[in-house]
């Protein structure tokens, strides 16, 4: 991945970032400077979900709200936010969950946000051990919904979300991603 020309604008790679240890940071930030780059991402996930049913997208604190809603007005649907515990009012707080680096946070979902039987997508620019998506996809669940998708612009995939996600019982629930690195 970030390889190609393409990939290049839409995901940059800085390395020991936030600190020493972590040899690879994949900054999405680059592609919101550049109109093209920015559209096709939109464009490339706007129409993966075009024929599904969907009721609602959500977005992950914080670039998961940069995505989001573009997607959410493509499709002409609601978007919701998980913001990180503590900053929203009249919200369910779940779990604290294990980051890739930065140790642990917990995700709150807006109550009434998702209805029973509701069906989800899920978005964030970027997976990595998967923990993050797996409180997103527990809070859905949580409120009775099932998650459709949970679609990233770019998955590590050796940090295993995948596994993450098995090992959670979230084996029906599909991880997308633009662009991946093995
Ligand atoms: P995970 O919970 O899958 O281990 O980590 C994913 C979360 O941490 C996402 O919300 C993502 O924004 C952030 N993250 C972890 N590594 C990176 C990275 O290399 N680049 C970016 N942009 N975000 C990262």
């Amino acid at each position: 991945v970030a390889d190609g020309p393409i990939a290049k604008r839409i995901a940059r790679v800085t390395p020991y970032f936030p600190f020493k240890g972590i040899p690879r940071f994949y900054d999405i930030g680059g592609f919101l400077k550049d109109p093209e780059a920015f559209a096709l991402v939109i464009e490339v996930l706007a129409n993966r979900y075009a024929a599904e049913r969907i009721d609602s997208i959500c977005g992950i604190d914080a670039r998961g709200f940069v995505l989001g809603p573009p997607i959410a007005l493509a499709l002409k649907k609601p978007f919701f936010m998980l913001r990180k515990k503590g900053k929203m009012p009249n919200a369910a707080t779940g779990a604290a969950y294990a980051k890739e680096y930065a140790g642990a946070d917990a995700l709150a979902i807006p109550r009434g946000a998702v209805k029973p039987g509701d069906r989800v997508l899920v978005i964030d620019d970027l997976v990595a051990t998967g923990g993050t998506l797996c409180a997103a996809v527990d809070l859905v669940k949580a409120a009775g919904g099932l998650v459709v998708e949970c679609a990233c612009v770019v998955e590590l995939k050796f940090l295993k979300a995948r596994a993450a996600f098995d090992a959670k019982g979230f084996t029906d629930v599909p991880i997308w991603a633009l662009m991946s690195e093995d």
